[in-house]
């Protein structure tokens, strides 16, 4: 492999302060493909000096904006001139198929190509002042050292989300990627070294959440976390961050529902239903894990399902005809295995899968069959909480009421969709959904133009679009009064 497999602390690609190191697992077959350096407390406060050093020299924030997002934009070059190498280590770390990894590429360059061009933008704002002879402006500068976490499911999509805005406007970073899929970020690293930024200015350390993660979370240098995963992770953080009031973006869990309404196109719902839920083995935040389907067309469209997830191919990712590839990790596999026998004891009906595969060909993987379940209420967990697999739940509804209702009854607010052919319904129907994002007649479609982030538990903030970025910016108010006078009140 033709990757340093080191942190990059300080303009330095180094090895962990205790030695300790990690192996990295495939999920296909549990092969070791790399062994990293397993970073704790020592290193990120080693990341956190350097970043804050770097932020208060002012040597990177007072880069004017124009060449800061000249940068910006060469790391999207550099994503697209090695992207056949980073889609191969993104699918040898994940187990999904190359071809999503390909696709997830074009998205990262994508992402930092747009806050590239957005760096520059943003020139401050006059504001009309209530004094005569004065100046009133608002600009943005950026928040300081930024602390960002990252899931295993979607690792270099993710990571940038957080690392090009809060490079286009200015912060310095260290990023913690998780764990078990850390390749291309340590990738991404040596492509933003190349690109060239001041030394401190980006970070990278590698370890454990209870560790690394922890650190950033607590340390009082660091002025505002980034964190994408789980819900309990997101309130561990919320907790320790509040040592120094740190600014928070939290991007966590899903239970989305997807609506189909009986005037919906029937063959694209189904389509649509299955991507929405299966692409990735289920291992998507915004996965439509909760079907909300009417009454009149249940026992047809779910018929539809069984067929299509019958002839699944699934395999290994760099098989041209696998369509989904196997979940993370053994301890994944199990937590999926648990939520399944949670669903029969409750009562739903497995309409397809409940178990792994029986082709001894993945046998070494962590492979799960797609998996439908019927009768489902929404009292039950596997309607509640996210299993994170390739499992989809079936709800029935008579009325619109119902389907907002149903649609609506969960702590999580990340996403959700609506099939009918009636758009007068659906934007009644969307107006009353609770949640970051809603498609109608689509699903599971992002891009960096427009916001994505969760109501309720699913998070707080937003990444992508403006938004995206005015996380990385602190607000500032300057007023100048230009005819000063005294105020005689003392
Ligand atoms: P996770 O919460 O277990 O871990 C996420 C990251 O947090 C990892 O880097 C981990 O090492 C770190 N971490 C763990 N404990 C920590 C602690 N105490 N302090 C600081 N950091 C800690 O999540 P996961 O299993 O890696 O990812 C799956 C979850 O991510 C799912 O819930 C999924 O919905 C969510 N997710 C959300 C989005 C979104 O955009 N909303 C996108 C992708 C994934």
């Amino acid at each position: 492999m033709n990757l340093k497999l080191q942190q990059y602390i300080n303009g330095n690609w180094v090895n962990a302060i205790s030695g300790n190191t990690r192996e990295i697992i495939n999920p296909f077959n549990q092969e070791i493909i790399a062994t990293v350096p397993e970073g704790d407390e020592s290193d990120t406060r080693a990341a956190i000096a350097a970043a804050r050093k770097a932020f208060d020299s002012g040597e990177w924030a007072s880069v004017p904006a124009i060449e800061r997002g000249t940068v910006v934009r060469k790391i999207a070059d550099l994503i697209e001139r090695d992207k056949q190498e980073l889609a191969h280590l993104e699918s040898l770390d994940t187990g999904k198929t190359l071809q999503e990894s390909l696709g997830d590429m074009d998205d990262i360059a994508d992402v930092f190509r747009y806050y590239g061009e957005l760096a520059d933008k943003d020139g401050g704002e006059l504001v009309n002042s209530p004094v005569s002879n004065s100046i009133s402006k608002v600009v943005h500068e950026p928040v300081g050292v930024c602390g960002q976490i990252t899931p295993w499911n979607y690792p270099l999509l993710q990571a940038s989300w957080k690392l090009a805005p809060a490079l286009a406007t200015g912060n310095t970073l260290i990023m913690k990627p998780s764990e078990i899929t850390p390749l291309t970020t340590i990738k991404v690293f040596e492509l933003m070294e190349e690109a060239g930024f001041p030394a401190g200015v980006v970070n990278l350390v590698l370890g454990a959440g209870d560790t690394v993660g922890a650190e950033l979370a607590n340390n009082t240098d660091v002025d505002l976390i980034s964190f994408t995963g789980g819900v309990a992770t997101g309130k561990k953080i919320m907790q320790a961050a509040s040592v120094n009031v740190k600014k928070l973006a939290l991007e966590l869990g899903g239970k989305n529902p997807n609506i189909v309404f009986a005037d919906a196109d029937f063959e694209i719902a189904v389509d649509q239903a299955l991507n929405g839920v299966f692409f990735h083995a289920g291992q998507i935040c915004s996965a439509g894990t909760r079907l909300i389907v009417e009454e009149s067309i249940h026992d047809e469209f779910v018929k539809a399902l069984v067929e299509r997830v019958k002839k699944f191919k699934l395999g290994s990712g760099f098989d041209d005809d696998t369509q989904m590839g196997p979940l993370i990790s053994a301890e994944h596999l199990a937590k999926v295995e648990k939520y399944v026998e949670a669903g029969m004891e409750e009562g739903a009906t497995i309409a397809a899968g409940g178990k792994r595969p029986e082709d001894p060909e993945l046998k070494k993987g962590f492979f799960y069959l797609p998996t439908i379940f019927t009768d489902c209420t929404t009292d039950m967990r596997i309607v509640q909480e996210e299993a994170f697999g390739p499992i989809i739940t079936v709800e029935k509804f008579r009325t619109e009421e119902e389907a907002v209702k149903l649609a609506n009854d969960s702590i999580y607010g990340l996403a959700g969709g609506v099939w009918t052919t009636d758009s007068a319904k659906a934007e009644r129907c969307v107006a009353k959904m609770r949640m970051g994002t809603v498609w109608i007649n689509d699903f599971n479609l992002y891009f960096p133009h427009a916001p994505w982030g969760g109501f309720k538990q699913s998070g707080i903030g937003r990444e992508l679009g403006r938004l995206g970025m005015e996380e990385y910016t602190e607000t500032k108010h300057i007023f100048q009064n230009l005819n000063p006078k005294p105020i005689n009140w003392f």
